[in-house]
């Protein structure tokens, strides 16, 4: 017998019928002698509809007050799934976050998990229950209601599994695995049997949303079993993530290509190149909670340099408002920026021992005539900005450049 969490995404339960299907899933499961604990998200669509509807009536919703409505569409499916579930002949308890003491810090709309209470599930799942788990969601010290950020509910699943220590932890969705890219772009994409934490990690935090990037680091931590699986197919058996040491010998150089178009570009124009101006540009960015990416600064002229780094997109125009007196005080030249920029990422731990996959990247991109605006690599990731109408196109060309395709 063992432990096993599952969490169905928000197309896995958009309607009563796929419910119903979820349902049947579990009963099976189940039905083999295993322990279930299982996490929903929303409906398909729902968590969207409620945010519209809070800008209708306040521009920027008070954050605790839009956990509190956003937290609702957890608590319809949780309840239809239990239902479903009884309805079949199988004991089934739902819960939301607050119930079971899901505590989280404060930061409402993108609160981080820090304790789970276990008991009450274990008190039930010893009583031969499925226990119901609401996603995205928790409590803060005070018994306010918290959110976990979009796609939260993949970490309500891994931090159950780890605080349950469940013997794996299974995501469904509309995709049976991880794929080399999003194959909504690229239908050629392949779907991977194994990637590593450390490469899902950057696929994650790059922009592939099939896992929710904390999720990943979760399950890193704690070593947490997790595989992505498909809701809608039974034969596949979907994508394990896995640690480096347990990959065989013929790992794939590069295992998939991320794009993000959550980003803006910022340049300060002609800044003096002097000890600690990075730090007065960047300093008043990070105090306003502003998150930096990729940070570029030139070759300096005559003691003048540019300066240019990526912000999320939704932060531009604060960071442009926020460099107007930096600007002037450092007496730089002038700030130009855009929104309309792509970052297109390669990512594989094959990177560390073959030379030359920048390269490749360069020349396939030149060969499509794209302008390359600016790049970043680690160890195992080459990230590269792009103007925005062309990251399809890059996805497609990268993809088919490093042989990613399903073979014919
Ligand atoms: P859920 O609602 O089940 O959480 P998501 O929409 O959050 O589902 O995640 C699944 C989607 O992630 C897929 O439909 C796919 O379009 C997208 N996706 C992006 N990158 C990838 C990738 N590399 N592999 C698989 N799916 C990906
Ligand atoms: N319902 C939330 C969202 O749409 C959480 C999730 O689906 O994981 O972001
Ligand atoms: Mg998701």
């Amino acid at each position: 017998m063992s432990l096993i969490v599952q969490k169905y995404g928000g197309t896995s339960v958009g309607s009563a019928e796929r419910v119903k299907n979820v349902a049947r899933r579990v009963a099976r499961w189940k039905a083999k002698g295993h322990q279930l604990v299982v996490v929903v998200s929303a409906m398909a669509g729902e968590t969207n509809r409620l945010i519209a509807l809070a800008r209708e009536v306040q521009p920027h919703p008070d954050p605790r007050e839009l956990d509190v409505m956003v937290s609702t569409g957890e608590q319809v499916t949780i309840a239809l799934l239990a239902m479903a579930l009884m309805d079949m002949g199988v004991r089934a308890r739902s819960y939301t976050g607050g119930q079971l003491r899901i505590l989280t810090d404060s930061a409402h709309t993108k609160a981080r998990i820090v304790s789970i209470d276990e008991s009450r599930i274990r008190r039930d799942l010893a009583d031969d229950c499925v226990v119901v788990v609401a996603g995205f969601q928790g409590v803060n010290e005070k018994g306010d209601i918290t959110t976990l950020g979009r796609g939260g509910s993949d970490t309500t699943g891994v931090a159950l599994a780890a605080a349950l220590g469940a013997d794996e932890c299974q995501i469904y969705t509309d995709v049976d695995g991880v794929y080399t890219t999003d194959p909504r772009i690229v239908p050629e994409a392949r779907r991977l049997k194994t990637i590593t934490f450390e490469e899902m990690l950057e696929m994650a935090s790059l922009g592939s949303k099939v896992l929710q990037i904390r999720s990943v680091e979760l399950a890193g931590k704690y070593r947490v079993p997790l595989r992505v699986l498909s809701s809608f197919e039974e034969e596949s058996e979907g994508t394990l993530i896995t640690f480096e040491e347990d990959q065989n010998m013929e790992q794939a150089t590069i295992s998939g290509i991320a794009f993000n178009r959550d980003e803006a570009k910022v340049t300060i124009l002609g800044v003096p190149d002097r000890p600690g101006i990075a730090y007065q540009i960047l300093g008043p960015i990070g105090d306003a909670n502003i998150d930096v990416d990729m940070i570029v600064q030139n070759v300096s002229h005559d003691g003048l340099t540019d300066f240019s780094f990526t912000v999320n997109r939704a932060d531009y125009h604060k960071t442009l408002k926020l460099l107007e007196p930096v600007v002037k005080h450092i007496k730089a030249r002038g700030v130009e920026g855009g929104d309309k920029i792509a970052k297109v990422s390669v990512v594989g731990v094959g990177m560390r021992s073959h030379a030359g996959i920048a390269s490749s990247a360069f020349r396939t991109l030149a060969e499509e005539g794209i302008n390359i605006e600016m790049i970043s690599t680690s160890e195992i990731k080459i990230s590269i900005v792009i103007n925005e109408k062309y990251m399809e196109l890059a996805v497609r060309a990268l993809h088919k450049a490093f042989g990613l395709e399903q073979p014919t």
